[in-house]
């Protein structure tokens, strides 16, 4: 299972892919690509194999030059198409590595609000639960930090809002994320090997940690919200 987002200046729907295949060394059962392009929100997703969502992808290509991207190894609802990432709830998109321990708690709280769920996934609270606290007039870094004080779990996750085309948000608790830093674009990566191509230099997120990615660079908070130096190193894995 694996991550990848690109904040570009240039498309990213074939580069994200591209990363997702230095990642199938982890073992997956689906993948799905989501972009922003003309202010919307679009996704591709296919089970199986990663070459299933590129025929999906040739059928139908996804433009955009802002984009996140995930394989899946099922945890929670079967490894369907409609359980793949990403995960879309009005104007959010969300990709999640790992599990939210606390997902029924939450799933039922949100339901009885009135949510609509679409999948069988622990992660499609996490979308809801951003859209809900977006409804609720919170800004979207305001709505990510209260969203990760309600989950508990393992997670490493990627957070796209349509109503902002030039920014990810990121988390990390326990599975591993690292950001790259390009020429005028940003990536994110579950590891260095997947952002080799783009760039050697990585900025690791700790567990707790959650970023704000721009194209030109990121800003890092830890759980209590206060901005927090993570180092930049340059990694030796090979492009
Ligand atoms: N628990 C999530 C799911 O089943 C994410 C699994 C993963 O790590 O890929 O959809």
């Amino acid at each position: 299972c694996g991550i990848v987002g690109i904040v570009g200046s240039q498309p990213v729907s074939e580069r994200l892919v591209d990363a997702l295949k230095r990642l199938e060394y982890r073992g997956y059962d689906s993948a799905g690509v989501a972009t922003i392009n003309g202010g919307e929100l679009h996704r591709r997703r296919a089970e199986g194999k990663l070459v299933n969502l590129e025929a999906r992808l040739k059928e139908e290509p996804l433009a955009g030059t802002i984009g996140i991207a995930h394989t899946r190894w099922a945890t929670h609802g079967a490894p369907t198409e409609r359980n793949a990432h990403p995960h879309f709830t009005a104007g959010v998109a969300v990709v999640h590595n790992g599990i939210i321990e606390n997902f029924a708690e939450l799933k039922s709280e949100l339901a009885a609000a009135g949510a609509k769920f679409q999948t069988e996934t622990d992660t499609e609270v996490v979308a809801q639960l951003l859209a809900s606290l977006r409804r609720e007039g919170m800004g979207r870094r305001e709505a990510m930090h209260a969203m990760l004080r309600r989950v508990s779990g393992a997670y490493a996750l990627a957070v796209l809002f349509e109503d902002d085309p030039s920014t990810i948000m990121a988390a990390r608790n326990g599975p591993p994320l690292a950001i790259g830093h390009g020429e005028g674009e940003m990536f994110l990566g579950s590891d260095a090997i997947a952002l080799a191509p783009f760039t050697n230099e990585i900025t690791y997120l700790i567990d707790g940690d959650w970023a704000v990615i721009g194209r030109t660079g990121v800003h890092i908070f830890d759980i209590d919200g206060n901005p927090v130096a993570r180092p930049r190193q340059t990694s030796t894995a090979a492009a």
